[in-house]
C-alpha cells in the first residue's frame, strides 16, 4: 500500500466523488433477476462470478460489470438466482483476485463463496410478525455472556443438538438428576439477555471438519452479515445456518429472553487478503507511516471506521442484524479502536428501528492506534457517545477481585484493604456524586459516566480468569467456603448496583477452566481450549446449587426494585446516600426513592468484606431482610425492629423498610 494513496483515501475530495450512499450494496434478489452492486473505486475492472455451489469447481459463468455512480459497480442477471453462489473478480492496478462481497447474506462452506438468498424462504414459522420482549430502560438489562458451543456441547447438559443454534430451540432440558439447564436454565435463573460470542461467519473454525471438535471463542472476523456456519446442522447450504440462527432468536424471544451479538468490526481475520483489501486496497485500514497495517486490535490490522463508506459498513451491517434477525443489542470488540461518531452513528441508526436495542463495547484498544485519543470511543471519552452506549467498567471489575492482569491480586471481597471509594464509585455506575472521593479509585480519577446507562457492572468475562478460578488462584490459603462467600458477595455487589449489570455463562455456578486437570492452574485464555476446558459443566450446577439460587433471587430482587437499576445520574446522587465513618472493609448505602411516584420505599445495603461479623446501626423504622449471607430474594427471610443488625463474615445485608 503507498502512502499517497493512503492519504487520498483521507481527503474530502475523495469522499466527495466515490461515498455511495445507497442501500442496495450486494445482491439484491428477486424473483425475477438478482442486481449486484459492488463498491470498488479504485477498480479498473470488475465481474461477477456464477457457481452451481459454494466450493466445487463449478463455474457457470462471469458476467462484467458496468461502472457505476459514486465508485460502484453494478450488474443484473435475470431470473430467480435464490440458491446460485457467487464471487466478484476485482482488478485493481493491473492484479486481479477473487474475493466474496462484504455485503454477502449468505455463504457457502467456509464463507468462501457468498449465496444469492431470498431471505423470506429462511423465515421459521411466525419469525417474521413476532415481536422482542418488552424493554425499556438500558439499566433494566441483566446481561448474560455465553458461548454458543459452550452452551450445550457438555454431556451434562441432556442438549441433543449439542454446540448448535438449535440447542436454544430445546426446552425443559435437565441434567440426568433433573436439574435444569439450557434453555431452561436460562429462564429459571431470569436474565433478560443473551450475550453471545461472536456468532458472525468467522474463520478460525473449519467448517468441513467439525467432528474434530475444535473450537475457537470467533473474534477472527470472515463475514460480517452472514451466521457463523460451525453452529449449524449444514454449513454448506446457504439457507440452512439463516435460519437455524432464526429459530434460536425466535426460541429466545418466545422465552422472553433478548439476544445481543458480540461484533468485531475492528479488524478482519487476514489483512492484505481480506475481502474488503482485493476490493479497495488499503481503504478499509489504517495504515502506519510505512505503508504497513497498523495494529491497535493485537490481531494484525484495524479498521479506518472514520473514513465513509466503513463508518457506512459498520452501520449497515448492526442495522442488518437487528431488523433481519431482530437481534436486541450489540456488544462492540475493542470499541476503543471505532471512532466516537461511527458509535453515535451506530446508536442512531438502531433507534430508528427500536431505541430499546442496548449498545455497548470496550472502552479500550488492544494497541496503539493512529486515530488520535481524542477521537477513539474509549471509556475515558464516554461523555462524548450517546448516554445509551455503555462501556465495560474495569474499575468495578479489579476493585471487586483484583487485577486481571495479575492473578494474585485480590479485591474488595477478596480481602484487598483501601478498596471502598473504588466500590462506591462501582455501585454509583461510574457517575458524579458527591460523597465519592475520585482522588482513591484503583483506576480512573474522575467519574467517566454522564449516565448510568453508560456503565457495564461485572466481575467475569469470557476473557482472564473466570471469577472462581481468579478466587481459588489469590485466595488459595482460603478455604472453599470462604472463596464461595467471596463469590456471593461479588454477585451481589454486581447484581445490586447502578448501571448494567453482566456475567460470564457458569458464573453462577462457579465455574471453572482447569488446565490438564489440574486442581490449581487454571486457563487464562481459552480462546481456543478444547471443550473440556471452556464448555459448561452442568453437574457443577448440581453440586452449588444454593450458589445457583442466590444468583436467581438476586436477579429476582434487581427486577423488583427500579431503585437499584435508576436512568439518571441525578437520580443516584439525590437518592443513594452511603453511610459514613464505617470500619475498613465495609460499605452501607441507603436508596430512597419513589417508583413510578406510587410506592416510596427504602433499601439498606450493608456490604461486610470482613473476615468477622459487625454490627451495623440501622435507620429507623421496620425493616425487612431480603438479602443475606445465605439466601436471596423477594420473600422476606426476616424482620428487624431495632436500631442494630449484625452481618455474618463476607457477606451482605439487603433490607426493605416496609
Ligand atoms: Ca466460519
Amino acid at each position: 500500500m503507498n502512502v499517497s494513496k493512503n492519504n487520498l483515501f483521507n481527503t474530502k475530495a475523495f469522499e466527495d466523488e466515490f461515498y455511495y450512499g445507497g442501500n442496495d450494496l450486494g445482491a439484491s434478489w428477486s424473483k425475477d433477476k438478482t442486481a449486484f452492486r459492488l463498491w470498488a473505486p479504485t477498480a479498473s475492472e470488475v465481474s461477477v462470478n456464477l457457481f452451481k455451489s459454494g466450493y466445487e469447481d463449478d463455474r457457470i459463468e462471469s458476467l462484467p460489470m458496468n461502472k457505476d455512480v459514486n465508485g460502484s459497480w453494478y450488474i443484473e442477471k435475470t431470473g430467480d438466482l435464490h440458491g446460485i453462489y457467487y464471487t466478484y473478480s476485482v482488478t485493481v492496478e493491473g492484479s486481479t483476485k477473487e474475493a466474496v462481497d462484504p455485503y454477502v447474506k449468505a455463504v457457502g462452506v467456509n464463507g468462501k463463496r457468498g449465496m444469492v438468498v431470498n431471505l423470506e424462504l429462511t423465515n421459521p414459522v411466525g419469525f417474521e410478525d413476532h415481536k422482542r420482549p418488552e424493554f425499556i430502560n438500558p439499566t433494566d438489562a441483566i446481561i448474560y455472556e455465553l458461548h454458543i458451543r459452550d452452551f450445550s456441547i457438555d454431556e451434562s447438559s441432556g442438549i441433543k443438538n449439542k454446540g448448535k443454534y438449535l440447542a436454544f430451540t430445546e426446552e425443559d432440558t435437565t441434567t440426568k438428576s433433573g436439574v435444569k439447564t439450557g434453555l431452561n436454565h436460562l429462564k429459571d435463573l431470569g436474565i433478560t439477555h443473551l450475550h453471545l460470542l461472536p456468532s458472525f461467519d468467522f474463520a478460525s473454525i473449519d467448517e468441513t471438519t467439525l467432528s474434530n471438535n475444535d473450537f475457537n471463542w470467533g473474534y477472527d472476523p470472515e463475514n460480517y452479515n452472514v451466521p457463523e456456519g460451525s453452529y449449524s446442522k449444514d454449513p454448506y447450504k446457504g439457507e440452512v445456518r439463516i435460519n437455524e440462527f432464526k429459530q434460536m432468536v425466535k426460541s429466545l424471544h418466545d422465552n422472553d429472553i433478548r439476544v445481543i451479538m458480540d461484533v468485531v468490526y475492528n479488524h478482519t481475520y487476514v489483512s492484505a487478503d481480506s475481502n474488503f483489501n482485493k476490493i479497495v486496497p488499503g481503504y478499509y485500514y489504517r495504515m502506519n507511516e510505512d505503508g504497513s497495517f497498523s495494529d491497535a486490535s493485537g490481531c494484525g490490522n484495524e479498521t479506518a471506521s472514520e473514513r465513509v463508506m466503513v463508518r457506512k459498513y459498520i452501520v449497515d451491517s448492526v442495522v442488518y442484524w437487528a431488523k433481519e434477525y431482530k437481534i436486541d443489542g450489540f456488544r462492540f470488540d475493542l470499541m476503543g479502536i471505532h471512532d466516537i461518531e461511527t458509535m453515535n452513528a451506530v446508536r442512531r441508526a438502531l433507534d430508528e428501528i427500536d431505541p430499546s436495542i442496548i449498545v455497548y463495547g470496550e472502552g479500550w484498544t488492544a494497541g496503539d492506534s493512529p486515530l488520535p485519543e481524542s477521537k477513539r470511543a474509549i471509556k475515558t471519552n464516554m461523555k462524548l457517545l450517546d448516554s445509551r452506549i455503555a462501556t465495560f467498567s474495569d474499575d468495578i471489575r479489579d476493585g471487586i477481585k483484583g487485577s486481571v492482569f495479575e492473578d494474585r491480586d485480590t479485591g474488595f471481597v477478596s480481602g484487598k484493604e483501601a478498596m471502598e471509594e473504588t466500590m462506591k464509585f462501582g455501585i454509583v455506575a461510574s457517575t458524579k456524586h458527591n460523597q465519592i472521593d475520585y482522588s482513591k479509585l484503583n483506576y480512573s480519577d474522575f467519574p467517566w459516566a454522564k449516565e448510568p446507562t453508560q456503565t457495564i457492572t461485572y466481575a467475569s468475562a469470557h476473557d482472564n480468569l473466570s471469577l472462581w478460578d481468579k478466587l481459588a488462584t489469590s485466595n488459595s490459603f482460603d478455604s472453599e467456603e470462604d472463596r464461595i462467600k467471596m463469590n456471593k458477595l461479588s454477585s451481589a455487589i454486581v447484581l445490586t448496583s447502578q448501571g448494567i449489570p453482566f456475567f460470564q455463562a457458569g458464573e453462577e455456578f462457579l465455574r471453572s477452566k482447569p488446565l490438564n486437570d489440574s486442581a490449581s492452574e487454571f486457563d487464562h485464555n481459552s480462546y481456543k481450549s478444547p471443550d473440556s476446558v471452556n464448555s459448561l459443566k452442568w453437574h457443577r450446577k448440581e453440586e452449588y446449587i444454593d450458589v445457583y439460587d442466590y444468583y436467581k433471587g438476586l436477579i429476582e430482587f434487581r427486577k423488583e426494585h427500579s431503585g437499584l437499576r435508576m436512568t439518571t445520574a441525578s437520580e443516584i446522587n439525590e437518592n443513594l446516600k452511603f453511610m459514613e465513618g464505617l470500619e475498613s472493609g465495609v460499605i452501607t448505602y441507603t436508596i430512597e426513592h419513589s417508583p413510578n411516584d406510587e410506592k416510596s420505599e427504602a433499601i439498606l445495603l450493608i456490604f461486610n468484606a470482613n473476615k468477622h461479623k459487625i454490627t451495623v446501626n440501622i435507620p429507623e423504622g421496620n425493616w425487612n431482610v431480603y438479602v443475606d449471607d445465605k439466601s436471596a430474594g423477594t420473600k422476606v427471610i426476616r424482620s428487624l425492629d431495632k436500631g442494630k443488625v449484625v452481618v455474618e463474615p463476607i457477606s451482605c445485608l439487603v433490607l426493605v423498610k416496609e
